[in-house]
């Protein structure tokens, strides 16, 4: 035998099984067929400028983040909490009061903020916030948009920020992902603010991968895994490798490669990124477009941010750097360079002429769909010998991906020791 277990995969979830696994005190090999860690979690540096591959964010008050990373390491530079709305009236910021006083008159007075929705928003939420832990996340389940119609949630707050915030966060602008999924998203919104690691999102697995005694073999795509007798075989370019067990820890377009699973349904975004001499906005909030008749983006432009002001060590001194996001699911999704500028113009109220693309990042298999109703716990032990773990098995999230790897090694733990 090469280990006991061969992980497959050095994204979030593969690293964490591996992790567990080290800690339990049994023999890991990490197979990884690109040339670093991170799998979704990637940091481009280009002029010296950190582009995440697909803007994304950590949020520190997930569970599995604050009992299995060191945050502080990470050194996390913070968002605001709140947004900024842009419409033809201008840019309005709604923060949160006590957090950002000096946003506290302008958030309380917005139009925005209606009575009767602030009490639908508190109805849909509360409940989860005043749980430690979500239970039954599979009953009671419906889609996000009938869940917002059920408590009231149907005016200029949900039409304004909320579908268009979570349809940035979760890739998706159909509404019909699972309610009960996204409430537990949102109270991590609400419990935590969420940033960007000084060094880049990729340092967030980096320092996983560190932690591991034997380094990650990077370059080593498996090519088939095979049960046999007394474990698994996992070919890879340079030979075979035996173990007593594998941990699949593909992203979700690739588990038919190695396993009879079928791939899951996917959503899809992309990421601009621009930098400027000048930054066109001061404030550590992400920008939301309401400026269409009848509320929500009138461009391609999901969400965007002054990415330096939030966080300066993503960009040279003197130098600025701004994301843009659109989705694969609209039908502007695509749109090209000249469309994204004219709506960043717009949408910012500055001339775009002197920025620069750094790189566009298309990403098709950003999230796994996560329908109603949520099954946040998904079988894994697909074989004698073989596990299959991802955030496509847990919650489409970092929280999911690392709960999901967590759990099968400690599931592996009780047989390998047994
Ligand atoms: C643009 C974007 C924005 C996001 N925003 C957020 C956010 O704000 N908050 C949040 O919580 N989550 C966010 N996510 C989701 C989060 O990044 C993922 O849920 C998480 O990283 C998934 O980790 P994973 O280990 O399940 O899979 P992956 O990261 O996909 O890892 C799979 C790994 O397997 C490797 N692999 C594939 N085939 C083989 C093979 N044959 N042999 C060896 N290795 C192989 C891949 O190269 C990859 O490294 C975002 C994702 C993206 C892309």
């Amino acid at each position: 035998m090469d280990a006991d277990v061969i992980v497959i995969g050095a994204g979030l979830a593969g690293l964490q099984s591996a992790r567990r696994l080290q800690r339990d005190g049994h023999r890991v090999i990490v197979l990884e067929a690109e040339e670093a860690v991170g799998g979704r979690i990637r940091t481009d540096v280009i002029d010296g400028f950190r582009c995440d591959r697909g803007f994304q964010v950590l949020n520190p008050a997930y569970p599995a983040v604050r009992s299995w990373i060191d945050l502080a390491a990470l050194d996390l530079q913070r968002f605001g909490v709140g947004a900024a709305i842009r419409d033809a009236t201008g840019i309005r910021t709604l923060a949160h009061p006590l957090r950002h006083p000096r946003h506290a008159l302008g958030t309380l007075t917005s139009s925005r903020l209606t009575a009767a929705e602030l009490a639908g928003l508190a109805r849909w939420i509360v409940p989860t916030l005043l749980r430690a832990t979500v239970a039954s996340r599979a009953t009671d389940d419906e889609t996000l948009h009938d869940s917002f119609d059920r408590v009231g949630l149907t005016g200029p707050l949900r039409r304004d920020v909320l579908d268009t915030f979570l349809a940035g966060v979760l890739a998706d602008s159909s509404g019909t992902a699972s309610a009960n999924y996204v409430r537990l998203l949102v109270r991590s919104f609400a419990l935590g603010a969420p940033g960007l690691p000084s060094a880049g999102m990729q340092a967030l697995p980096e320092q996983m991968a560190a932690s591991l005694r034997d380094p990650v073999r990077l370059a080593t795509p498996a090519r088939a895994v095979r049960e046999g007798a007394g474990g698994v075989e996992v070919s890879t370019d340079s030979g075979a490798l035996r173990a007593r067990a594998v941990i699949v820890a593909v992203d979700p377009q690739r588990i038919g490669e190695l396993t009879d699973r079928p791939a899951p349904a996917t959503h899809g975004l992309t990421t601009w990124w621009f930098s400027a001499p000048q930054s066109p906005r001061r404030g550590r909030f992400l920008v939301l477009d309401a400026s269409r008749p009848g509320g929500g983006p009138a461009g391609p432009v999901w969400n965007t941010a002054v990415v330096s002001e939030v966080a300066p060590s993503y960009a040279p001194a003197g130098r600025h750097l701004i994301q843009a996001t659109t989705l694969l699911d609209r039908p502007d999704g695509r749109a090209d360079e000249h469309a994204v500028r004219r709506d960043l113009e717009r949408i910012y109220g500055v001339s775009t002429a002197g920025w620069e693309v750094l790189v566009h990042h298309v990403i098709p298999h950003t999230l796994p769909a996560q329908p109603p109703p949520l099954v946040d716990r998904r079988r894994q032990r697909i074989g004698e010998a073989t596990w299959l773990v991802g955030d496509h098995r847990d919650t489409a999230s970092i929280q999911g991906a690392l709960v999901s790897g967590d759990r099968a090694a400690r599931g592996l733990d009780g047989i390998l020791t047994a």
